[in-house]
């Protein structure tokens, strides 16, 4: 079908494709320059897992320290170009979010304690994180179950507040399906499902990808992943479907492997995950109950990593070749008596309508649950497992010695972290690699326009947020949220700039 035989069903000037946060924040900036703007949304509700983030966003004070740390941080894998971009970007964030945030009277303040990155690399002291703190009369959207922390639905409201200022149409339950091409390969609209009818919706100008992550296709898991499987939580409307649609229009991948994230419990009866309660910045201060064995009852790995949400889910992902299995998935953690009193051990995270638990103070409603299990004795424990004795008894030997000691030889846990496993009765459950958000999609230049795999645009389309995600080696803890504002910003302004293709 050409363009000239498309009976359009709407027409404007840029289509954005995903209401979470980076799909807003193009929305504003394209509408700012003066474009007509239509945004569409695949699920009911909108604020994709934006609405979930625990709402640190990354800022920078110097430009030159800031290029210097993410030139680390990203390992070589993304070019000067983008680089300087980002920390551009970084540092004009607080300014420009506080500008947003004037809609609702939000009040954006620098996180306390969240001076420095976390990685100990040069320029690291440049690095700091801003916050949504408070919004008058806001209490939270009914379907974001983040427990107490609405850092990121407040950001989130305050992207929602200046598209609804700005009066830019949101079509919720509108799927996007696929891209419109003309005879070049510019993209020229898109079909979608709107209102339950297949719908072209033309874009005179571009088309905006903000459509998120894969973290909800096993398909694309399965392909990109060493590790299998890794679960997920957030938002079930993310399926990876920019990419699918960028992939067939001629566009290059990136950081398809990347994902952020840590270990985690997944329930038969469940369909989302659930997060290990440590997110944020380590600190290095605070103990944690556990440790983590593999399929044999060895320790593997710092439980606690840096950033625990960042790389934790990596030391699950090895395959051992000689077994042939993955040996520590699922891996499993063991804690005591008085780890199971010292706090919930997960923290669940979901938009997921259906799944709404909340998971006890103390751990007691897992354990009836039969979710935890727990054993009399440590003979008892490695029998119900099926692991030899022996082995669990040296794991836990081990591991109580070098507690006594304040030190974990092996793994180099921090000592203020450690706590002993030795009060009966004992706990077991079974942890797997579990992504927060995936990094992975569509390549894009500085302008967030997407390539195709010679290094050329694809013409009018572009990609935001963590849709084809400048992270592609560390993560900037706290970056993703950082992203969507740089990434939107760019991608709204560039796209309102061109002329029509009619
Ligand atoms: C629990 C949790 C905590 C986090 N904490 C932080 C944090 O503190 N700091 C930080 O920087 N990052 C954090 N992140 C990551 C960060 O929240 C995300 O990477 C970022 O918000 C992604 O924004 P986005 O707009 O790209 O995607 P999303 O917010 O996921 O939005 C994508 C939208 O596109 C829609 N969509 C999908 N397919 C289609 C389609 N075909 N048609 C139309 N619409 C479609 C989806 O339904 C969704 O609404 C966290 C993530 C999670 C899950």
């Amino acid at each position: 079908m050409t363009a000239k035989n498309i009976e359009w069903a709407l027409e404007t000037d840029v289509v954005v494709v995903g209401a979470g946060g980076a799909g807003l924040v193009s929305a504003i900036n394209a509408h700012d320059q003066g474009a007509r703007v239509v945004i569409l949304e695949k699920m009911k509700t909108v604020g994709g897992i934006t609405v979930l983030a625990g709402g640190g966003v990354k800022a920078a004070w110097d430009l030159d320290q800031a290029i210097a740390y993410l030139t680390k941080t990203q390992g070589g894998r993304v070019g000067e170009r983008l680089i300087e971009v980002f920390a551009r970007g970084l540092v004009e964030l607080p300014a420009y979010l506080r500008e947003l945030a004037k809609v609702n009277d939000a009040e954006v303040v620098v996180r306390e304690g969240s001076h420095g990155g976390i990685y100990p690399f040069p320029g690291a002291t440049t690095i700091y994180s801003v916050t949504v703190k408070d919004i008058p009369g806001f209490t939270g959207y009914p379907w974001a179950h983040t427990g107490k922390n609405l850092n990121g639905q407040r950001l989130f409201k305050v992207f929602l507040d200046n598209v609804e200022q700005r009066q830019i149409p949101i079509h919720t339950q509108s799927p996007v399906t696929s891209l419109i091409t003309d005879g070049e390969g510019a993209v020229i609209g898109v079909w979608a499902d709107l209102a339950g009818q297949r719908q072209a919706i033309r874009a005179n100008k571009a088309v905006i990808l903000a459509s998120g992550g894969f973290e909800f296709n096993e398909k694309l898991k399965k392909e990109y992943f060493e590790a299998t499987p890794v679960y997920a939580m957030g938002n079930p409307g993310n399926t990876g479907d920019g990419i699918l649609m960028a992939q067939k229009v001629g566009a290059a991948l990136w950081h398809m492997w990347h994902y952020h994230g840590s270990y985690g419990f997944k329930f038969g009866d469940y369909e989302t995950a659930f997060r290990i309660a440590p997110g944020g910045a380590r600190n290095p201060d605070r103990p944690i109950a556990w440790i983590v064995v593999d399929k044999e009852a060895k320790r593997f790995m710092n439980e606690l990593h840096p950033a625990v949400q960042d790389t934790a889910a990596r030391p699950l992902g090895l395959y051992d070749a000689d077994i042939p299995d993955y040996p520590r998935i699922p891996a499993y953690l063991i804690f005591d008596e008085n780890g199971r009193k010292l706090g919930r051990i997960a923290n669940p995270l979901t938009s997921h309508p259906d799944h709404q638990y909340v998971w006890s103070e103390d751990n007691s409603a897992e354990v009836a649950r039969g979710w935890i299990k727990k054993y009399s004795t440590v003979e008892e424990l490695a029998q119900g497992q099926g692991w030899d004795t022996l082995v669990l008894q040296a794991t836990l030997q081990r591991w109580n010695q070098g507690v006594e000691a304040k030190t974990d030889p092996d793994f180099k846990r921090p000592p203020g972290t450690l706590l002993p496993i030795s009060e009966a009765p004992y706990y077991v459950v079974p942890v797997w690699p579990l992504l927060t958000n995936t990094q992975g999609g569509p390549e894009h230049d500085e302008r967030q326009r997407v390539l195709d795999p010679y290094g050329e645009p694809i013409p009018r389309l572009y990609s935001v947020g963590e849709l084809g995600s400048f992270f592609g080696h560390l993560y900037l803890l706290g970056g993703n949220l950082s992203e969507v504002v740089i990434s939107g910003r760019i991608a709204g302004t560039d796209a309102a700039q061109l002329q029509d293709w009619r």
